[in-house]
């Protein structure tokens, strides 16, 4: 299948864009016309991380005229390993400004747009209709849908990609030629059940590999050349080496780009609709969550506690608190967790953040231990409240 390009050219190249853009220009499918449609392109990179440092980066050399970069978090030194638009003098700096600088330093031609804000339900649908294309480069359920909710409602396409360890995906979805996220994706996995890569890890180089998918099918879009990933999903795996494409159809029964949609505009709260936790860790943990600094008062006042850590052994490598027995959340989940728990003391567990010991509290309580608690915030806020000598990660 090709499509119509997206934008039309701009009506000239100058001396200096024609130097620097001379390799493209030389190769016919892109020319003179395809390089002046990407100077005319503005393209929108929804988060500076992994995914979109090598989709800025390449974005920028291509000659993108105008590309907007939409982060509101900062540089922090475990992102480096793969966000390889900022650098070490950046930590502690906004993504957004900061990936605007590279860029800058990349192509001074591209007009770079910041947009230090996250992207919620109020400008979401503001931010993307001032742009032609959107890259997707977010980490989360929530921000995804709402991601192919507006462009879909806005009729824009937009590149998307995931990460995970070592594997990849990606493709191109625009409703008007084909499926949409949720015609591949109806719902959103259950909570707890697909770990991020805050919790999974994933391997530096894999954000190239699926960046620069991303930016090949943007500007595929952009001067409509080739076939473009349109109804189609790349599976990547680079430890076998091995990428497959399937077909996507799209859902004629899809709630939104379907034949009879019943989402016609964005959902109030995407955050709910995804579920950061589930209804039983929710309702286990209300009532039943301490502080970080609660649990090393109560570790300080010889407390008859039993500390458990349900993160994975990789992460209880890197730091755990003192006192802890690591009892992965699988354990929890297999029921063998459950007999390696002392009756007579308090259980109080932990995780990284607090979303896996949540969904443990609520196994344990079930299981009759009723005065159990779990650590809001994890071993994150234990770093950060109790022992900033600690690593974070
Ligand atoms: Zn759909």
């Amino acid at each position: 299948m090709s499509l119509p390009p997206l934008v039309e050219p701009a009506t000239e190249l100058t001396v200096d864009e024609v130097r620097r853009y001379s390799r493209h220009l030389i190769i016919p499918d892109v020319g003179m016309a395809g390089q002046k449609r990407l100077k005319n392109a503005k393209v929108l990179c929804v988060g500076a991380g992994g995914l979109g440092s090598p989709a800025l980066m390449y974005l920028a050399a291509a000659g993108v005229g105008t590309l907007g970069v939409i982060d509101f978090d900062v540089v922090d030194e475990s992102n480096l390993q793969r966000q390889i638009i900022h650098g070490q003098s950046d930590v502690g700096r906004l993504k957004a400004e900061s990936a605007a600088a590279s860029v800058r330093e990349i192509n001074p031609l591209v007009e770079v747009v910041i947009h230090n804000t996250a992207l919620t339900t109020e400008n979401v649908m503001e931010i993307f209709s001032g742009y032609d294309l959107i890259v997707d480069g977010t980490d989360n359920f929530a921000t995804r849908y709402m991601v192919n909710d507006a462009a879909v409602l806005l009729g824009k396409p937009y590149v998307w990609g995931s990460i995970y360890r070592f594997d990849g995906q990606a493709s191109v979805f625009w409703a008007e030629h084909g499926p949409c996220y949720r015609c591949l994706y109806p719902e959103p996995p259950p909570p707890g059940m697909v770990p991020s890569c805050a919790e999974g890890g994933v391997l530096g180089v894999l954000c190239a590999s699926i960046g620069s998918i991303q930016v090949n099918e943007a500007i595929k879009l952009l001067t409509g050349i080739g076939d473009p990933l349109v109804g189609r999903l790349m599976i990547y795996d680079a430890l076998e080496m091995k990428y497959r494409d399937v077909k996507v159809r799209k859902d004629p029964e899809c709630v939104l780009c379907g034949k009879n949609p019943t989402v016609t505009e964005l959902l109030e709260d995407y955050e709910a609709f995804c579920g950061a936790i589930s209804d039983e860790a929710a309702e286990a943990a209300t009532g039943s969550t301490i502080t970080a600094q609660e649990l090393k008062a109560m570790q300080d006042n010889g407390e008859n506690i039993f500390l458990v850590d349900v993160r994975e052994i990789n992460e209880y490598e890197i730091v755990s608190i003192p006192g802890a027995t690591l009892i992965p959340k699988g354990e929890f989940l297999n029921g063998s967790a459950l007999e390696k728990l002392p009756q007579d003391k308090k259980i109080v567990l932990h995780c990284k953040s607090g979303a896996r010991s949540a969904e443990a509290l609520a196994i344990v309580k079930s299981a009759g231990f009723s005065d159990a608690v779990h650590v809001g915030g994890g071993v994150l806020s234990w770093v950060k409240t109790v022992d900033p000598s600690l690593p974070s990660y």
